[in-house]
């Protein structure tokens, strides 16, 4: 009983140890709170509802994010103000999965993984900027 009550013990340790590593590990910048996409469909449009809130806590242009969306998801979209709309039926899961690819061909630095960055277009190429590291990585957002 006493043996694994101790086993025990030392195990929450190494665990505590461990998650303690990895609470480390995280850049502050990395712990943007994204919202959930708030989507309606109407017709055979797929209307992105919150879409604003991305390019926003990004720091991107959304102008720019909707046209990568736009390419990715294989189809047009306009701003309506706040909201993007898309041509066709765009599932939750596909407007989520796109979002989380741009985050990571144009937000995340590749050498620490900072969120903490900007976009830099030199000539015909864009980089991402890395404000906490200042690597400069080019971003696959072309
Ligand atoms: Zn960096």
């Amino acid at each position: 009983m006493v043996m694994s009550l101790s086993m025990s013990y030392e195990e929450l340790l190494r665990r505590l140890r461990e998650g303690l590593k990895k609470v480390k590990r995280v850049p502050k910048t990395q712990r943007i709170e994204l919202p959930r996409p708030d989507v309606i469909w109407v017709g055979n449009r797929t209307i992105l509802r919150n879409f604003i809130d991305y390019p926003k806590l990004l720091r991107r242009d959304p102008d720019k994010m909707l046209m990568y969306m736009a390419k990715k998801l294989a189809t047009l979209a306009t701003r309506d103000g706040e909201r993007a709309v898309f041509v066709g039926r765009k599932d939750i899961q596909s407007i989520e999965a796109v979002i989380n690819k741009y985050i990571r061909d144009a937000v995340v630095c590749p050498a620490c993984g900072s969120w903490d960055t900007k976009l830099e277009r030199v000539k015909r190429m864009t980089f991402i900027v890395c404000e906490a590291c200042g690597a400069r990585s080019p971003a696959r957002v072309g």
